[in-house]
């Protein structure tokens, strides 16, 4: 009876997950069949004013759909032992440009020979690259990211903190959540995605914030 339990729990969570997928790429679908519609009734005069429009709906579609099949990617997975070290300044490198743009400064205080930790690389990059960008998009007007991590016991503990708009306590419970998102072009499935990651890694994420005041990000890796 626990195994059936088991069952329809995890179809009711494919059934709301399919129920929101098809709402969100409903709606710019939606939007596009509608300018065609206008285009088509009054001939395609002046319809270049649309075109961004458009592009940006399209480009929703494909960024949900890209972020899904992150999510649902059933390639080989290779588990590596690797140094979280050299993996978040990976993700630093490849961000730092963009928070230089706006006027964020990435500030990293990794602990020297920190013991190595069981992980699918690019899925771990997915993770931090996630939780960096939303640190660079809470602060539009610049700031500090702080990138700590440390041994704590059998554990890797890493902090990513930023001085940005903060979350409030009834949005706390939301996140994770598919596509809650307060940002206009936001997909709201990054966070979703870390979660899942990180417990595939049989670690945690934890996120504390004070709304105006900046977010804490807290994850926890077992060591190998
Ligand atoms: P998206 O970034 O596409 O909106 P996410 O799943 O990455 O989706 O994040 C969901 C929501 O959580 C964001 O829209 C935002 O409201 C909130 N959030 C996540 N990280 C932060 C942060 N560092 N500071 C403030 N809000 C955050
Ligand atoms: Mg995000």
């Amino acid at each position: 009876a626990e195994e059936l339990l088991r069952k329809s729990d995890k179809l009711s969570i494919v059934g709301q997950l399919a129920a929101s997928v098809a709402h969100e790429i409903r709606n710019p679908l939606t939007a596009l069949k509608g300018f065609i519609q206008l285009f088509q009734s009054k001939g395609i005069v002046d319809c270049e004013k649309y075109y961004g429009i458009m592009l940006d709906e399209l480009n929703r579609i494909e960024q949900i759909i890209t972020e899904l099949l992150i999510l649902a990617k059933p390639q080989s997975k290779t588990v590596e032992k690797k140094g979280i070290k050299e993996l978040i300044h990976y993700v630093v490198d490849l961000l730092d440009r963009q928070a230089l743009v706006h006027n964020v400064h990435i500030v990293c205080d990794l602990e020297e020979n920190l013991p190595l930790i069981n992980c699918v690389e690019n899925e771990l990059k997915q993770v931090f690259i996630n939780l960096v960008k939303n640190a660079i998009e809470a602060m539009p007007d610049g700031g500090i990211i702080h990138i700590d991590s440390e041994r704590k016991g059998r554990n890797i503990e890493i902090i990513i903190q930023d001085q940005g708009c903060g979350i409030p306590p009834e949005s706390l419970k939301k996140l994770g959540e598919p596509f809650y998102s307060t940002k206009e072009k936001g997909t709201g499935l990054g966070l979703m995605t870390s979660y899942k990651i990180i417990q595939e890694h049989f670690g945690q994420i934890n996120i504390e914030s004070d709304s105006g005041r900046g977010t804490a990000v807290q994850i926890i890796l077992p060591i190998a």
